[in-house]
């Protein structure tokens, strides 16, 4: 490794690039990490963190609503979205903070500058050093996606990163599309008392997910007072005196003081120079990776949402470690991207892990499933609408547990733990063996006796 200045050189002080500077830099490599913004990157300072911070300050609503069925009184409850703004910027700084000790404390050196290839072993930065290094990793992530696909106005949009520190709460706010993040801010906003309208192409939202889920999803989403707008593509933006006109292709008008773009994210690969290094790079503009993370140039790898695989925090955090492992470790490690827990932070969430039962029947699984659904138990006094759906997808003839997938309170907490027994191919006698943890909703999950139905392509 004698000649460059670094053994490893990371672009991205994301969760991926900082996982792997840490690790490398652990075993006495010496590495250097450049980050153009802040250090934490998307999860951190633009997504999963100051998300579930504001999840947490939207489900104080349901308390509030349910407390006099337990005999609570009280005042008039306000809201103040500045000071939920300012909260959330100190504990982001805080962690923002960590991650950087994390780097510094472990031996590593972080550059606040932006970093670009200048061919496969030297970078240019931003303040015009060269750097070279013997590996170089690509850890840049993505952005939400800026673009009104054919519609016009795009510069009267936003995105999620801005609703982050929006200065005031709008009053109505509009969010185009049908995923993660489209289905997590309209929950937030709509729970945060914002007139909440969502707006998607295809008949349900979360493509992908259970059929049961998004069943249960779009139900509660009515029951809330999200305005659901399927079947809809946006023609127009405009801007209307003050507020925004937004016109879909059927000609539906809506009136909102934001309209955030939540369809999709583009790869932070532009004016990376990655042509001169001669990485190569997907349609989309994703990093194109083999299955230990190595580009089409040998000494360089690339993790987390610049690549197409799977864009979750703990997936890129995966990846990162099996990278250090394969390139300074001398044990070669593939990523395992399978049985893979994901959560959709809706009011009530969504937790899930394995296949839906549509996938389950697309791979020639003959399938029995277990469906539950039920009031929980802390909305019975209030006799509130929302229900709990639980549902286990399980193969016919090893009696394998699948899929798991739960809609409500905590399903997020709930399938991290199923997610051990999946991985460890838990059966579903082996689930209803497992004594019930009682009285919690949980507990359904090993109490489901009776198969609901069994099918097969
Ligand atoms: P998603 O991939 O989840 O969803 C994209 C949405 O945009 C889909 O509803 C899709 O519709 C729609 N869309 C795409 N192209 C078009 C188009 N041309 N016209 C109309 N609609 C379109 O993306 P997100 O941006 O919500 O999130 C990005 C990723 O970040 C997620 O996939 C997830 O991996 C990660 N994430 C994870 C979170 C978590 O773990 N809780 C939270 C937030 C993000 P269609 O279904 O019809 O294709």
């Amino acid at each position: 490794m004698a000649g460059y200045d670094y053994d490893l050189f990371v672009i991205g002080g994301g969760s991926g690039g900082v996982r792997a500077a840490r690790l490398a830099a652990a075993l006495g490599l010496k590495v250097g990490l450049a980050e153009e913004s802040r250090m934490g990157g998307t999860c951190v300072i633009r997504g999963c963190i100051p998300k579930k911070l504001f999840v947490y300050a939207s489900r104080f609503a349901d308390e509030f609503e349910l407390a006099p069925s337990f005999g609570w009184t009280l005042g008039p409850a306000t809201f103040d979205w500045k000071t939920l703004v300012a909260n959330k910027d100190m504990e982001i700084s805080r962690l923002e903070g960590v991650y950087l000790k994390a780097v510094e404390n472990a031996g590593g050196t972080v550059l606040y500058e932006r970093a670009e290839f200048v061919d496969a072993h030297r970078l240019r930065t931003s303040r015009g050093r060269t750097i070279t290094a013997d590996t170089i990793l690509i850890a840049t992530g993505a952005r939400p996606t800026r673009d009104l696909l054919g519609g016009t106005g795009v510069e009267h949009c936003c995105t999620s990163d801005e609703a982050f520190d929006w200065k005031e709460l709008p009053r109505r706010l509009a969010i185009a599309g049908g995923g993660y993040i489209a289905v997590e801010f309209a929950h937030i906003f709509n729970e945060l008392g914002v007139d909440t309208t969502l707006i998607f192409r295809k008949p349900k939202v979360l493509r992908g997910f259970d059929e049961d889920l998004r069943d249960a999803l779009h139900e509660s989403m009515g029951r809330r007072g999200i305005k659901v707008m399927p079947d809809r593509q946006i023609a127009e933006v405009s801007k209307k005196g003050k507020h925004l006109n937004i016109r879909t292709a059927s000609g539906d008008e809506i009136a909102a003081d934001k309209f955030m773009l939540a369809w999709g994210r583009t790869p932070n690969t532009e004016g990376l120079g990655l042509e001169r290094a001669g990485i190569e790079t997907a349609a989309n503009g994703k990093v194109v990776v083999d299955e230990y993370s190595r580009t089409s140039v040998p000494n360089i790898y690339a993790v987390g949402d610049v690549t197409d695989r799977l864009a979750l925090t703990p997936v890129a955090i995966h990846e990162a470690t099996c990278f250090v492992k394969t390139a300074f470790g001398g044990e070669p490690t593939r990523p395992d991207h399978a049985l893979v827990p994901t959560a959709v932070f809706s009011t009530p969430e969504i937790g899930t892990v394995g296949l839906a039962e549509a996938r389950a029947l697309e791979l020639g699984h003959a399938v029995d499933v277990y469906k539950s659904t039920f009031r929980p138990l802390k909305q019975t006094l209030a006799q509130r609408g929302d229900r709990i759906m639980m549902k286990l997808v399980v193969e016919q003839n090893t009696d394998r547990v699948l899929g798991c997938h739960v809609f409500g309170d905590d399903a997020s907490e709930m399938i991290q733990l199923a997610a051990v027994a999946m991985k460890m191919g838990a059966t579903k006698k082996q689930f209803d063996s497992t004594i019930a943890l009682h009285p919690s909703a949980a507990e359904e999950l090993v109490t489901m006796r009776v198969k609901s139905y069994s099918k097969s392509l």
